[in-house]
């Protein structure tokens, strides 16, 4: 019994420790951003992910695309992860041709590889984007995809 109580009074120690070590962001505390001009081509809303320190470690945001809305040209020090949540849009690596993404999809882009995302002409897509940090970075930002490049085949 004695053992018990003990046991019992640690683990609320424990607890304690462990719930300083979690924050949690209310939804809202974030403001919804625009995509900046010089990174972005047409209208792209950014939501960015964060709670705590974890921007250290990656870069977290929900973007949607209206229609024809893409990324600039970029590449990723680690790598990204896209998970597209609503819509149809299109991925690209230079030198190959742009491929479809819809909803429910899943993406990995290397490390280093440099491409771009965003919606397709007629429809808006939405795409929780994850790329992971490497020396304070988690992406290098390239020339805007001009209007020939996204409409290439
Ligand atoms: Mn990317």
């Amino acid at each position: 019994m004695k053992n018990t109580l003990v046991a019992a009074g640690a683990s609320l120690l424990v607890g304690a420790a462990t719930a300083q070590g979690i924050q949690i962001a209310p939804a809202g505390t974030t403001p919804t951003i625009l995509g900046a001009a010089q990174n972005f081509s047409g209208h792209a809303a950014v939501d960015i992910q964060s709670a705590g320190n974890s921007r250290k470690h990656g870069s977290v945001g929900m973007v949607a695309f209206a229609p024809g809305a893409r990324t600039a040209w970029h590449t990723h020090p680690v790598g990204q992860l896209l998970i597209v949540t609503d819509g149809k849009g299109w991925v690209q690596e230079d030198g190959q041709p742009r491929r479809e993404i819809k909803a429910g999809d899943v993406v990995w882009i290397e490390a280093g590889v440099k491409h771009w995302h965003g919606a397709a002409q007629a429809n808006g897509m939405r795409h929780l984007a994850i790329a992971y940090v490497k020396d304070g970075q988690s992406a290098d930002w390239k020339e805007l995809v001009s209007d020939a490049q996204y409409d290439a085949r």
